[in-house]
């Protein structure tokens, strides 16, 4: 089974994900625009039973980050764990987006991903 590996910028968090993620997703939502600091989001969505993390994290509206980097990490339930993909070892990834969320606050210079469904909002 495929295993992923990725890290906060100060190495204090580690997660690992393994096997085949359920979607991936970009999101230009003012949440992730925020949190990011960033134009939007790149996340991908996995069993919550296929994700762990070692270290520890704080977090804001379920949103995890490191307490001392400042990294974005992931949201996580008992059902799904959903991690940012910049924070991943290898890159470029080879996971691509199946989906795009709240394409309305999309920057005018981004086009849409080839093949990925798109949302004006939030998916249905
Ligand atoms: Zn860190
Ligand atoms: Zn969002």
């Amino acid at each position: 089974m495929r295993t992923i590996t990725g890290s906060c910028r100060c190495a204090q968090v580690q997660i690992t994900v393994r096997g085949e993620p359920k979607r991936i997703g970009i999101c230009h939502c003012t949440d992730c625009r925020q949190e990011s600091g960033s134009a939007f989001t790149f996340f991908g969505v996995w069993p919550a039973a296929k994700f762990e993390h070692l270290g520890e994290t704080a977090g804001f509206r379920g949103r995890q980050f490191c307490p001392t980097c400042g990294s974005r990490l992931f949201s996580a339930d008992d059902g799904e764990a959903e991690i940012k993909l910049g924070i991943l070892a290898e890159a470029p990834t080879k996971l691509t987006p199946t989906y795009e969320l709240w394409i309305k606050r999309r920057e005018r210079w981004l086009r849409p991903v080839e093949g990925a469904e798109q949302y004006q909002e939030d998916r249905k």
